[in-house]
């Protein structure tokens, strides 16, 4: 695996693991303590790089650095900050397998069914947001020939960025394009677990863009997230990750009263009606799953309502689809599914497959054995039904590859219990009949629904949740706008 660049040149004691900088003001260094934290190959339980565990100074000094930065950024025609992202773009893609090894290594996400299209999706949203730069356009107003009044979307100058591991190469990316094509600086925490990727893109933007435009730190949410979010001279907070985090990072953002956008957690549900009893749709409910990424997505499906007529023939055709996927590590081509991100991650996955066992719940398929040998962190997709609907199973966010399957027979009564959520991300409806489908879709209390479809958020379109799972639509380009940029009106006497 080639981390080169931003390593130090300093492999840590003992180890063949480099360690690996970050992004302040244009210089790659160590943080100020001079500590470094490792990060694993969780299929492989090996350490493979070290990263700067930073601190509030460091924090100070990347603030410090984009707030320098936002001056001759923030002012820049905004084709030319597009220009800059289009090279990003361009840039990236050229270098998918290098970032893309890096993430599935980190990650455990399989390179082929997900870290190289998560590469490619970051190069093509780098190129949207560049080409879509000049949108950011003011009005005017018909006050009469004696009064010229009109608006302006300035930037907001320093955002602080915070993101998890699941996919943290293409979250990372929708933060920098839509912040720095507005005009802002960034300074952009990454998750400890899953850092590497996202310092490679870095690296490769870095070599495009004017120094402290882009600002990477490594380390933990307390040491770093934590202080970031409470920076007096951050000027707007996004955030991905947890609610419970969501819920600090806001508590942050109404001290000051800065603009804040959450992008939080999720417990999809997936209707499933008579008509689409099919192989199709069982791949489709796996897609929406996100089983190939571990089922470690805001947005996966993990709350299956299947018809009652269909129930077990459904799940039949689900259960050999799903036996049909190579469990194994993540760079192996063959792989469909790699490994769960982490030690503490595979043990919650576990306690809430063993917790729903021992309440009574019948493994259709999958369970708490490992699917592969060695010490890596697998977990087998795992479908349980008979699950109780206030079991926990059933009601929170277990970000592993377990689905609960419920069925139902009244429209009425399945769209009250797909909605009786803290959550309202997404949902996810499978119908032959569009207009059973768009009925079912425009009652859902979420951000998202998809009908007969479980692929990813594509560029362009709005995305957010509702309720406990966020605030804010960002990634439509007047998300953007909306969350990146002040409206500032200006009225002139003639
Ligand atoms: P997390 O909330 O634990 O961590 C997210 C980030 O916040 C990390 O970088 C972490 O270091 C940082 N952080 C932790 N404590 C902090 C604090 N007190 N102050 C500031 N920052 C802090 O989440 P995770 O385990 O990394 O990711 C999984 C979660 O992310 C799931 O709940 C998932 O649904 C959610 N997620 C949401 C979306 C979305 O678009 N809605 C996308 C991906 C993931």
């Amino acid at each position: 695996m080639t981390i080169t660049n931003t390593e130090t040149g300093t492999k840590a004691a003992g180890t063949d693991a480099p360690q690996v900088s970050q992004l302040i003001g244009g210089v790659w260094g160590p943080s100020d303590n001079g500590q470094w934290r490792p990060v694993e190959n969780p299929a492989r339980r090996t350490t493979i790089a070290y990263i700067p565990d930073s601190q509030e100074s460091d924090v100070n000094r990347a603030v410090e650095a984009a707030a320098e930065a936002f001056k001759s950024w923030g002012v820049l025609p905004s084709r030319e900050r597009g220009k800059l992202l289009i090279a990003i773009g361009d840039k990236i893609a050229e270098h998918q397998e290098e970032i893309a090894r890096l993430v599935a290594a980190e990650t455990g996400n399989a390179l082929r069914t997900q870290a190289r299209g998560e590469v490619a999706s970051a190069a093509d949203v780098f190129r949207f947001y560049g080409e879509a730069a000049f949108q950011q356009k003011g009005e005017t107003f018909p006050f009469g020939e004696n009064l010229l009044s009109y608006t302006v979307r300035e930037p907001l100058g320093v955002v602080g960025g915070i993101v998890p591991w699941n996919a943290p190469v293409i979250l990372s990316t929708m933060k920098i394009a839509m912040a720095l094509m507005t005009g802002n600086t960034l300074v952009l925490k990454t998750a400890e677990l899953a850092p590497l990727g996202v310092l490679k893109l870095a690296e490769y933007a870095n070599e495009i863009l004017p120094a402290g435009v882009l600002n990477v730190l490594t380390g933990t949410g307390q040491a770093v997230g934590n202080p970031l979010s409470r920076h007096p001279k951050v000027a707007k907070l996004t955030f991905t990750g947890s609610t419970g985090v969501g819920k600090d990072i806001l508590a942050a953002a109404a001290d000051r009263i800065v603009p804040v956008t959450l992008e939080l957690g999720g417990k999809s549900p997936a209707i499933v009606f008579p008509d689409s009893d099919d192989t199709a749709t069982a791949q489709g409910v796996i897609a929406g799953m996100r089983f190939t990424r571990q089922g470690q997505s805001c947005t996966a499906g993990s709350r299956l309502y299947l018809h009652k007529d269909i129930f077990d023939s459904f799940l039949e055709k689900l259960a050999a689809e799903l036996g049909k996927l190579k469990i194994g590590d993540p760079l192996d081509e063959e792989t469909d599914m790699g490994a769960i991100v982490s030690g503490k991650q595979y043990d919650t996955v576990i306690r809430y497959i063993e917790g729903a066992v021992q309440q009574g719940g019948h493994l259709v398929t999958g369970g708490i054995e490992r699917p592969v040998e060695g010490e890596g962190y697998y977990v087998a997709p795992t479908v349980i039904a008979g699950a109780g609907d206030d079991w926990a199973v059933t009601r929170e966010e277990v970000f592993g590859p377990v689905l609960v399957v419920i069925p139902w027979d009244d429209e009425n009564d399945v769209i009250e219990a797909a909605n009786d959520s803290d959550y309202g991300l997404a949902g996810y409806v499978w119908s032959k009949d569009i207009s059973t489908a768009i009925r079912t879709a425009n009652r859902l209390e979420v951000g998202w629904v998809q009908i007969n479809r479980g692929g990813g958020q594509l560029p362009g379109m709005s995305y957010g949740g509702n309720k406990q799972s966020g605030l804010g639509r960002e990634y439509s380009i007047e998300g953007a706008l909306e969350s990146f940029t002040n409206v500032k009106n200006i009225t002139i006497a003639i």
